[in-house]
This record gives structure tokens, C-alpha cells and sequence, in this order.
């Protein structure tokens, strides 16, 4: 359950990096026609994902470019702190989300 609303939640923010490039290709002055589709996308997604699990995505992404990192060898990819090993025990098994304790980023673990 939550495996999935981690991976709805990577997701999400690759379509957000999506809408960030095409206001960037807007501000240059470019019409965007993909852009209906896009936050489409990107409404039924966020309606699938858990409300607080959103608001901190949401708080988060006001912060950081990528709200949600990967972990790999124990450390987080957002700001390379190490991890207790015993973190990511409780982070495999997907049953609660867990943020970094460096950098505050939600955390999924790719191995
Ligand atoms: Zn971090």
C-alpha cells in the first residue's frame, strides 16, 4: 500500500518537473500545447495520493527542487548524509514514511 504511494508520490513529482520546464519554456516566450495534459496527469495522481503524505510533498517541494529522494548504501541522494542502517529496515518495509533527518526530503529506498 504504501510501496505504491511512494512510487505515486515519484511520480507526481516527475510530472511537477515536467510543468516546471514548460513554464520555463513559457517564460521564453513559447507556446506550450502539452501543458492541459500535463496538470491533468498530474490532478488525478494527486487525488490518489494520502492528503498528509501530499501536504508534505507539497511543504517540501517549496524547499527542494526533488521533494522525494532514493536512499542508496545507506545514504540519502538529497543530502548524502548517512543513514542509520536501522532506518532503512523500517524503510523497506513500506508500512510508514520516512524523511531524512539531514535534509527533511521523504525517503524510498532503491535497493
Ligand atoms: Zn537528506
Amino acid at each position: 500500500m504504501l510501496r505504491n504511494q511512494l512510487e505515486m508520490l515519484v511520480a507526481l513529482q516527475d510530472l511537477d518537473c515536467m510543468l516546471r520546464e514548460v513554464e520555463d519554456v513559457k517564460a521564453l516566450g513559447f507556446e506550450v500545447p502539452g501543458k492541459v495534459d500535463l496538470e491533468k496527469a498530474r490532478e488525478e495522481l494527486a487525488r490518489q495520493i494520502s492528503p498528509p503524505l501530499l501536504s508534505t510533498y507539497e511543504r517540501l517541494r517549496a524547499r527542494y527542487k526533488r521533494a522525494i529522494v532514493p536512499v542508496k548504501d545507506n545514504k540519502c541522494l538529497g543530502c548524502f548524509m548517512r543513514l542509520p542502517t536501522s532506518l532503512g529496515a523500517r524503510g523497506r518495509k513500506d508500512e510508514e514514511v520516512i524523511t531524512c533527518e539531514g535534509c527533511g526530503r521523504i525517503l524510498y529506498w532503491l535497493d
